[in-house]
């Protein structure tokens, strides 16, 4: 098969592709149906995870998809050409890989962000025990990312509040302030919940039951929407103390978001938590594959315009179909340059989390 052959055009057929390279290659899955919502022709909404090595593994690596749901249709095509590239096929005897795909996939039907709720998936891991932020930076952009029309007065307001804050601060604080996660705001960007969602509670159980053993956990979780068009930037997520391992494995090539040194704003309630707390026994080595699809602006935009539609407008107006056209292309560039970048990159960086797990 080739390359682009890997991708799918929607979360239905990137589903069906994922279990029949499964099926071929004789790997068991488990599926997880998210029954609190429906995908976007109706379909039924599933996690699927597919085991591959022996049950007491003391090494898993866990590769997922999808935790930003349109994201997934990226993350999706990478998953399922280690699949058909047999990629897995003389794992060490003490290692095992999960794939998990798509981990919020309600998003990668619907070709949202967000889950059913307008969460945030990778702002949902935190203690709710603890009291939630006051996210003081966000209520400052609120009204200016979401504003109550898209092609009137009130979107021509916010956006001149945009130009000005970028104006009298910098670009990257504007991205800190939207992006770094919220609990104050369930209509906003980047909401994180007021509760686990059921990605975080399904994840846990998922891991527990893959990993319980394990005396190391290695994770890549896939993303796209920051950075040049096709590079995968490798983001460390994860206890600061296991940044130094991660650099090593990834020929330092690992960025921080806490030193400034990724393009991504530092987040807190990452997903990396739903890996490494059901494993406390375990050395955790966690990284997130950032691929580039447009320039942030474009990609904040497109974001906004998807919570626009789905708070105010209509999915099936002309606006409807031009702003999911405009959210998909900041998700997933759909031409075979950008897939074959992925591709590579994708399996160079598999190879390179096996290696360091057989060291390790
Ligand atoms: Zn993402």
């Amino acid at each position: 098969m080739s390359v682009p052959s890997y991708f799918s055009a929607t979360y239905a057929e990137a589903r069906a592709k994922f279990l029949t390279a499964c099926e071929e290659r004789s790997i068991p899955v488990t599926s997880h149906l998210n029954d609190n919502a429906k995908g976007v022709e109706g379909e039924e909404l599933y996690m699927d995870v597919a085991r591959i090595g022996a049950k007491d593994a003391k090494k898993v690596l866990f590769i997922s998809s999808g935790t930003h749901g349109g994201e997934g249709y990226c993350g999706s095509g990478i998953q399922i050409g280690l699949l058909k590239e047999n990629f897995f096929s003389d794992l060490p005897a003490d290692t095992a890989v999960i794939l998990i795909h798509a981990i919020n996939p309600y998003g990668f039907s619907h070709v949202r962000r967000v889950n059913e709720n307008n969460i945030d998936l990778n702002r949902n891991f935190r203690d709710y025990n603890e009291p939630l932020p006051d996210n003081a930076p966000y209520r400052e952009v609120h009204d200016m990312v979401v504003p109550k029309d898209w092609d009137g007065p009130a979107r021509e307001a916010a956006d001149k509040a945009i130009q000005d804050y970028i104006a009298n601060r910098d670009l990257f604080t504007f991205q800190a302030a939207v992006t770094g996660g919220q609990h104050v705001n369930e209509e906003g960007l980047f909401y994180g919940g007021k509760a686990p969602s059921w990605t975080n509670d399904t994840l846990r159980k998922v891991v527990t039951e893959n990993a319980a053993q394990a005396e190391h956990l290695a994770l890549t979780d896939i993303h796209t929407g920051l950075g040049p068009n096709g590079y995968g930037e490798l983001i460390f997520v994860g206890h600061p103390s296991t940044i130094d391992r991660a650099k090593d494995w990834y020929d330092n090539e690992v960025t921080n978001p806490q030193d400034g040194s990724s393009t991504s704003a530092p987040v807190a309630g990452t997903i990396d938590a739903g890996f490494t707390e059901p494993t406390p026994n375990a050395q955790h080595t966690c990284i997130a594959i950032e691929y580039g699809t447009l320039p942030i602006m474009e990609v904040l935009d497109a974001l906004r315009a998807d919570n626009w539609l789905y708070i105010h407008g209509d999915v099936n107006s002309e606006l409807g179909k031009k702003i999911k056209k405009q959210i998909r292309d900041a998700f997933y560039c759909d031409n075979d340059v950008w897939k074959g970048m992925i591709w590579e990159r994708g399996h160079s960086v598999i190879s390179k989390a096996l290696a360091g797990l057989a060291k390790s």
